[in-house]
C-alpha cells in the first residue's frame, strides 16, 4: 500500500489526483488489474468526474454547498458539519481498472480528491491489485 499528499489550498475544493494516481502505477510493475483508493479523513473525499472543463469541479463545489448549507443549525460543535455531510455524501473510496499500466478512465474523466475543510495537508491511500 502506498500513502501520498494532497495539498488543499481552499476551505472546499476538487484537487486533480489523476497524474498523481497514474504515476505511481506507472512506476510499479503492474500491467491489468485495480487500484483501490482510500481517503481517511471524515471531511474529505474522493470522486471521479469531468476534468475537461475545470467549471464541473467548480459546480459541484457548488451544488453541493448549495444542497448542505455550512450555516444550516447542526449539533456538531467544530462547525464543520457540512463538511462531514459532503464527505458521506461522495465517499470514501474508489476502483479503478487498470489496463496496460494504465487507469481505465473515459475520455473526460478525472479523479479528485475532494476537499471539504480545507485548506489542509491531506493523505490517501492507493492499493494496487496485480491479476496477472
Ligand atoms: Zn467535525
Amino acid at each position: 500500500m502506498e500513502k501520498f499528499n494532497v495539498v488543499t489550498k481552499k476551505r472546499e475544493v476538487l484537487v486533480d489526483i489523476t497524474s498523481q494516481v497514474q504515476q505511481m502505477i506507472s512506476s510499479s510493475s503492474i500491467s491489468s488489474g485495480l487500484c483501490v483508493l482510500y481517503c481517511p479523513h471524515t471531511t474529505a473525499a474522493l470522486t471521479i468526474n469531468e476534468g475537461a472543463d475545470p467549471d464541473v469541479a467548480k459546480d459541484i463545489v457548488k451544488g453541493l454547498a448549495k444542497l448542505v448549507p455550512q450555516d444550516w443549525p447542526f449539533a456538531h460543535m467544530e462547525g464543520n458539519s457540512d463538511a462531514h455531510l459532503k464527505a458521506s455524501m461522495i465517499g470514501p473510496s474508489l476502483t479503478v481498472l487498470i489496463e496496460g499500466g494504465k487507469l481505465v478512465l473515459g475520455t473526460w474523466q478525472r479523479i479528485f480528491f475532494c476537499e471539504f475543510d480545507g485548506p489542509r495537508s491531506r493523505t490517501a491511500f492507493l492499493k494496487l491489485v496485480d491479476f496477472p
